[in-house]
């Protein structure tokens, strides 16, 4: 059995489901009022999370995810175990397409994603769910080089 294989704890899923609202609640989002938090768990059992940053510019704003992983980065960690997404409203608030890419450079097909809300856990999906026969970093390092 693989480390990929584990099922989240319930306690590492609740603790990450608490640090993507207490993300979400630091959203800088003045211009769409959309406020997004994401936390992941690391590797080594760290938290790290962030939280979508608006610009007067739209299109140079950052989402929660990519916040996220940023954090993790300089923590000095490169494996995602499970990421939560919070997010307000009807709808569920999946990681947009660039964000699943972005997850994908550091997690596997079978990586938990927790779809959030400031009530708790709305869905439980995976990478592959949301990013199938995804391009990863397996892709270029079966290459050779020219
Ligand atoms: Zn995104």
């Amino acid at each position: 059995m693989s480390k990929n294989d584990k099922e989240l704890s319930v306690q590492n899923q609740s603790a990450l489901i608490d640090a993507a609202n207490a993300a979400m609640d630091k959203a800088y989002a003045p211009y769409s009022n959309f406020h997004v938090g994401a936390a992941i768990l690391a590797a080594d059992g760290t938290i790290h999370s962030g939280c979508n940053v608006e610009n007067a510019a739209y299109p140079v704003g950052n989402c929660a995810e990519a916040s996220a992983i940023s954090a993790m980065v300089l923590a000095g960690q490169s494996k995602i175990l499970a990421i939560a997404v919070a997010g307000e409203g009807d709808e569920l608030c999946t990681p947009c397409g660039g964000c699943r890419q972005r997850i994908r450079e550091f997690a596997e097909p079978e990586t938990p994603i927790l779809i959030c809300h400031p009530e708790g856990l709305r869905h439980k999906t995976t990478l592959a769910e949301l990013l199938p026969l995804s391009f990863g970093p397996d892709n270029l390092s079966s290459t050779s080089p020219i």
